[in-house]
């Protein structure tokens, strides 16, 4: 079964947005197979955001990331990625639909609350970049429930 990386960014993170979050996901049937609240090193920041190294925004960007705690998750169901992506809304909060996590929260793009894998291939990197350790093998018994 497909899986996504979900961060949510120390804004999210400090502006109490974590259960919020959480219950989108859970509720759109999506399972949680890692969690963790941690806080990152600029050198591992750099790491997550290294394919935008080259950008003018980098070192804002890893500045943000630093900031403050992160919430770091692995979600897992069917298109987990490209769905996920829709339930965060567009990169800049601006262009984000009303009904998106950034489209509600956010309103600038240098705090746009969450982060979210952008295909399959980077969210195997990203999952595997932050968990090391692995995550929960665990199966939802609301399986027959949520897919036909
Ligand atoms: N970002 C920024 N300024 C920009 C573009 C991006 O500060 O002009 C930040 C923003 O927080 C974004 C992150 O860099 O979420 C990563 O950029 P990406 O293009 O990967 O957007 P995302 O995948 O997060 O939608
Ligand atoms: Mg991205």
């Amino acid at each position: 079964m497909e899986q996504s990386f979900i961060m949510i960014k120390p804004d999210g993170v400090q502006r109490c947005l974590v259960g919020e979050i959480i219950a989108r996901f859970e509720k759109k049937g999506f399972t949680l197979k890692g969690l963790k609240l941690v806080s990152v090193e600029r050198s591992f920041a750099e790491r997550h955001y290294s394919d935008l190294s080259a950008k003018p925004f980098f070192n804002g960007l890893v500045e943000y990331i630093v900031s403050g705690p992160v919430v770091a998750m692995v979600w897992e169901g069917k298109n987990v990625v490209v769905t996920g992506r829709k339930i965060i809304g567009a990169t800049n909060p601006a262009d984000s639909a009303p009904g998106t996590i950034r489209g509600d929260f956010a309103i600038d793009i240098g705090r746009n609350v969450i982060h979210g894998s952008d295909s399959v291939e980077s969210a195997r990197k990203e999952i595997a970049l932050w968990f090391p350790e692995g995550t929960v093998g665990w199966q939802t018994s609301l399986h027959p429930w949520i897919y036909e």
